[in-house]
C-alpha cells in the first residue's frame, strides 16, 4: 500500500505544479484506484478536486474532458456514447465495475500510460490531443510515445467529434480482469486500427491501413491481408496471461472481424 505523509488540497494548477518541482515525492492524486496498491513512499499527496477539472464541455466539433472526470461520467455521457457507435463507452464499460469507474478518473488512466490500458486503444483510433499544464497540448499519440515529465499536469482530454463507425473487443481470461489482448478500429473517411494489451501499450498500425488505402475492393479477402499485415508488424510477448501466439491469434481474428463490422455499417448505414 501507498504510504503518504502529508495530504494536500491545491489551490490553482501553478500551486500543484510547483509541490511537484519542489519533491520527486510529491505526486499527484487522481481517484487513487491503483496509486493505492502501489509501495510508493510519498512526502505529499497532491489533490486537484478543487480545480474545476471534473467536467465535460463540448461544442461542435470537439468534447474536452476534465482529468478529473470520472470513467463512469464519460461512459454514459451522451457525446461520448455517440462516438463510433458507441465504442469508447463500451471500453470504459470493460474496466472493472460500475463502482469503480466513479472513482477512477481520466487523468490517472491517460497519464499512467498502462500497457493493458482498454482506454487508450479506442482512443488512438480517434482524433484525440491531451492537453497538459504548463502550457502544452499533443496528439495522444505523441504523448504515448514521449519519457513523460512526472512535474507534468493532464488538464484535459480534447477529443474531436468524427462521425464514423467504431469496434471494440477486449479479451480477458474472467471478467474484470486485464486484457489478454484488446483491438479497436474507428472508421470515417479513412480508418485507423490499434491493439493493445500485447502486452505491451496500444499502438496504431501503418502498415495494415495502407493496404486499405490502397484496395478498390473491401470485403473479407482485404480484411483478413489487413488483419495478417497488422499482427505482422506490431510487437506481440508473452505474460502469465497469454502466449505471443495467442495473442496473435487473438489480434488477427478480432481485427478482421471488426472490419467487417465497421465496413458493413459503413455500406448500410441504416440496418
Ligand atoms: C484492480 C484494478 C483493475 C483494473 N483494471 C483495468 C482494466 O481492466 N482496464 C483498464 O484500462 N484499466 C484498469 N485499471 C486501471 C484503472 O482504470 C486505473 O486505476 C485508473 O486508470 C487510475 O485512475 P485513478 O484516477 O484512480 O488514478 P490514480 O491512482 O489516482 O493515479 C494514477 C497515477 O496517475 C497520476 N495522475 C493522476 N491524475 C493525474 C493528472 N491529472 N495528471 C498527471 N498525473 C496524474 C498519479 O500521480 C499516479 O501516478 C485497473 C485498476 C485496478 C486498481
Amino acid at each position: 500500500m501507498v504510504h503518504v505523509k502529508e495530504y494536500y488540497v491545491a489551490t490553482s494548477l501553478e500551486d500543484a505544479h510547483q509541490r511537484l518541482k519542489e519533491n520527486p515525492k510529491n505526486a499527484l492524486l487522481g481517484g487513487g484506484t491503483w496509486m493505492k496498491y502501489t509501495h510508493r513512499i510519498l512526502n505529499q499527496l497532491i489533490d486537484l478536486s478543487k480545480l474545476g477539472l471534473s467536467a465535460i464541455e463540448e461544442d461542435e466539433k470537439q468534447i474536452t474532458i476534465g482529468a478529473l472526470t470520472t470513467l463512469r461520467d464519460m461512459e454514459v455521457h451522451q457525446s461520448i456514447k455517440a462516438l463510433g457507435d458507441g465504442f469508447l463507452s463500451q471500453a470504459l464499460g470493460s474496466i472493472m465495475g460500475v463502482n469503480f469507474r466513479h472513482i477512477a478518473t481520466i487523468g490517472g488512466s491517460i497519464f499512467s500510460k498502462f500497457s493493458f490500458s482498454d482506454i487508450l486503444t479506442p482512443l488512438l483510433t480517434l482524433n484525440v490531443s491531451v492537453k497538459l499544464y504548463p502550457d502544452e497540448i499533443k496528439p495522444l499519440e505523441a504523448f504515448l510515445e514521449d519519457k513523460g515529465d512526472r512535474t507534468k499536469i493532464l488538464t484535459h482530454l480534447i477529443i474531436e467529434k468524427q462521425e464514423g463507425h467504431g469496434y471494440f473487443k477486449k479479451v480477458a481470461q474472467v471478467i474484470n480482469d486485464f486484457c489478454v489482448v484488446n483491438v479497436a478500429i474507428f472508421k470515417e473517411k479513412e480508418t485507423k486500427i490499434a491493439v493493445g494489451g500485447r502486452p505491451q501499450r496500444a499502438k496504431l498500425t501503418t502498415e495494415a491501413i495502407k493496404l486499405i488505402k490502397d484496395s478498390k475492393t473491401f470485403d473479407e479477402v482485404l480484411f483478413t491481408k489487413v488483419a495478417q499485415q497488422g499482427v505482422q508488424e506490431l510487437r506481440f510477448g508473452e505474460d502469465d496471461r497469454g502466449s505471443e501466439s495467442y495473442r496473435k491469434l487473438l489480434a488477427e481474428t478480432y481485427i478482421a472481424r471488426g472490419l467487417k463490422e465497421v465496413y458493413s455499417k459503413w455500406w448500410y448505414p441504416f440496418i
